[in-house]
C-alpha cells in the first residue's frame, strides 16, 4: 500500500507540506521552515534523509526516560534541522543549521548498528526526529521487525494524521512541553502551544509517555504555569512522569541559570496534579522514585548510574503497590 505523503502540489510549482502545523508553502528550489524539506522542481524532495548527525549508546535516563527500561542502554540517534526556532536551544549547531557533519546511513544500516551494539531499542533524538518522518517510519518499522522497540525525543510538533502514524510505530515517547501560553511558543518559538498539547494527548494513548519542561527564569518559572501544565497532564494519567530540567544559558539566552530552589518550588507545586516529578540538570543529587503509597525505594539514580532496589516485576516489594514502569519489552512483531 501507498504510504501517505504528507505533502500536496500547489499552483506555479509550489508544494504545501502537509507533516507539522507550519504549514509551509515551498517554492521551486525553497525549503521549508526546518531546513530539510525541499520543494525541487515542483515534487517534495528530502536532501537529508539518512544523514546522522549523532549517534551514540545512551543510558536510556539521559533521554529522560525514567520509567521505560530503567538502566538499559539505547542507540540514539540524531538529524539535523529543526521545525522550531527555541533561542535557549541546548543542540542549537545540529537544530538550527543543516551545515553539521553527518554520515550516512539507510534505515537497515540503523537497526544493524544497534543489534551490533545489544540495544533492545532505537532513540530518535538530540535534534527534531519528526521532520525526518520517511526515515524515521522506516527505520521503525524495520526496528520493530528486528523485535527492537522505538523511542521519540521530540517537541510533538506535528499534524494530527502523520502523529497517529509515526505514533503507531513508536513504545516510549519523552515530549518537550516547553511552556503553557500561545504567546510563548508563538513569540519565541515560532510555533504554537495546541498541536504540542494534542500531540502529547495522543502519545499518551498509544506508548509510554514521560514529558519535560525545561524551567527559564522569567519566561516559564511561575508557579502558576507550571500548576497549569501539571493539571493538563494530570487530567490525561496522574501517573506521566514529569521531568523539571534546571536551564542554562546557552545559544541566544544569557539569562543566569535558574536557581535550585525555584526548581524545588515548582516540583513541589506539580506534584499536587502528578505522582512523578523528577528535577534534571540539578547537580549530583539523586533522582530516584519512591512508592507512592509507602515510600519504599524502588529505583536509585545517581547520574547516569540506575538500580532497581525496591521493584518485584512492575510491584513494590514492600506494599504490592502497582508501579506504572515498563521493566521488559516484547515488540507486537
Ligand atoms: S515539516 Fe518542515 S517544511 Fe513541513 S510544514 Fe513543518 S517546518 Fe514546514
Amino acid at each position: 500500500m501507498m504510504k501517505p505523503a504528507y505533502w500536496e502540489k500547489q499552483e506555479n510549482d509550489s508544494i504545501h507540506c502537509l507533516l507539522c502545523p507550519n504549514d509551509c508553502v515551498i517554492k521551486p528550489g525553497h525549503v521549508g521552515n526546518c531546513k530539510v524539506r525541499k520543494n525541487d522542481q515542483g515534487a517534495l524532495s528530502l536532501p537529508y534523509y539518512g544523514e546522522i548527525s549523532s549517534l551514540a549508546l545512551d543510558p536510556i535516563e539521559k533521554k529522560p526516560l525514567y520509567h521505560f527500561k530503567p538502566g538499559s542502554r539505547i542507540l540514539s540517534i540524531g538529524f539535523v534541522g529543526c521545525s522550531f526556532k527555541c533561542p535557549f536551544c541546548q543542540n542549537y549547531s545540529i537544530s538550527q543549521s543543516t551545515q553539521a557533519m553527518t554520515n550516512h546511513h539507510s534505515p537497515a544500516d540503523i537497526v544493524a548498528i544497534a543489534q551490533e551494539h545489544n540495544s533492545s531499542g532505537i532513540a530518535y533524538t538530540y535534534s527534531e526526529p519528526t521532520i525526518h518522518f520517511e526515515f524515521i517510519r522506516k527505520t521503525a518499522e524495520l526496528a520493530h521487525t528486528a523485535g527492537l522497540y522505538n523511542v521519540i525525543v521530540s517537541n510533538g510538533y506535528l499534524n494530527h494524521e502523520p502523529a497517529e502514524e509515526l505514533l503507531d510505530l513508536v513504545d516510549a515517547a519523552n515530549i518537550d512541553l516547553k511552556c503553557y501560553t500561545e504567546d510563548f511558543y508563538k513569540r519565541e518559538i515560532k510555533g504554537s502551544l495546541r498541536p504540542v498539547l494534542a500531540f502529547i494527548k495522543t502519545a499518551a494513548s498509544k506508548c509510554a509517555l514521560e514529558v519535560t519542561t525545561l524551567i527559564i527564569p522569567g519566561k516559564n518559572d511561575s508557579t502558576l504555569e507550571l500548576e497549569s501544565i501539571a493539571r493538563f497532564l494530570g487530567d490525561i494519567n496522574t501517573d506521566i512522569p514529569l521531568h523539571l530540567s534546571r536551564y542554562y544559558p546557552t545559544y541566544k539566552y544569557s539569562i543566569p541559570p535558574t536557581p535550585v530552589q525555584t526548581m524545588e518550588k515548582l516540583a513541589a507545586a506539580a506534584g499536587k496534579y502528578l505522582t512523578y516529578i523528577y528535577l534534571g540538570n540539578v547537580g549530583v543529587r539523586e533522582t530516584n522514585t519512591s512508592c507512592p503509597k509507602c515510600g519504599n525505594l524502588l529505583i536509585r539514580r545517581a547520574g547516569y548510574s540506575t538500580h532497581i532496589t525496591g521493584l518485584d516485576g512492575s510491584v513494590c516489594s514492600e506494599c504490592g503497590a502497582q508501579i506504572p514502569v515498563v521493566l521488559s519489552f516484547k515488540t507486537p512483531y
